[in-house]
């Protein structure tokens, strides 16, 4: 695998250079579990402020180097599987916990089977499998 610095280079080619806010937002994203934005723009604060932060991570977006995960109406923000281990998640709705569990082979041809019987191409999935963690069981 190559360095997540230098995959990141390559994935802005033509969307300007790696200036210091988008290296900082990226680390912070880095090695880390799914954050909300408002995590994010705190783990960033006094480097870079909340509107770059914002911005940045739109353009992330749009360049497939951030993806979100829908958490009910809210989301959290991750780097896409070309800087990890493809992986899904199991979200607590309660406590807003996610744990992430890596990609079961079984489970990937399974989808692959359900995609070629539409004769649908598939190019990327995320799987959110939303519930409760042990914890929160614990408190009902
Ligand atoms: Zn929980
Ligand atoms: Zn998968």
């Amino acid at each position: 695998m190559i360095e997540p610095l230098e995959q990141l280079q390559q994935s802005l080619k033509g969307q300007g250079s790696l200036t210091e806010p988008r290296r900082i937002i990226f680390t912070a994203l880095l090695y880390q579990e799914p954050q909300t934005m408002s995590q994010l723009v705190a783990a960033c604060r006094g480097q870079v402020d909340r509107a770059s932060v914002y911005r940045t991570i739109a353009l992330f977006e749009k360049l497939g180097i951030v993806q979100r995960l829908q958490i009910g109406w809210k989301y959290k923000l991750e780097l896409s599987d070309a800087f990890h281990r493809h992986h899904h998640h199991l979200t607590c709705l309660k406590c807003g916990q996610v744990i992430p569990f890596d990609g079961d082979q079984a489970l990937e041809r399974k989808l692959q089977t359900i995609a070629e019987a539409k004769s649908f191409k598939i190019q990327a999935h995320q799987l959110e499998i939303q519930g409760l963690c042990q914890a929160c069981q614990r408190k009902i």
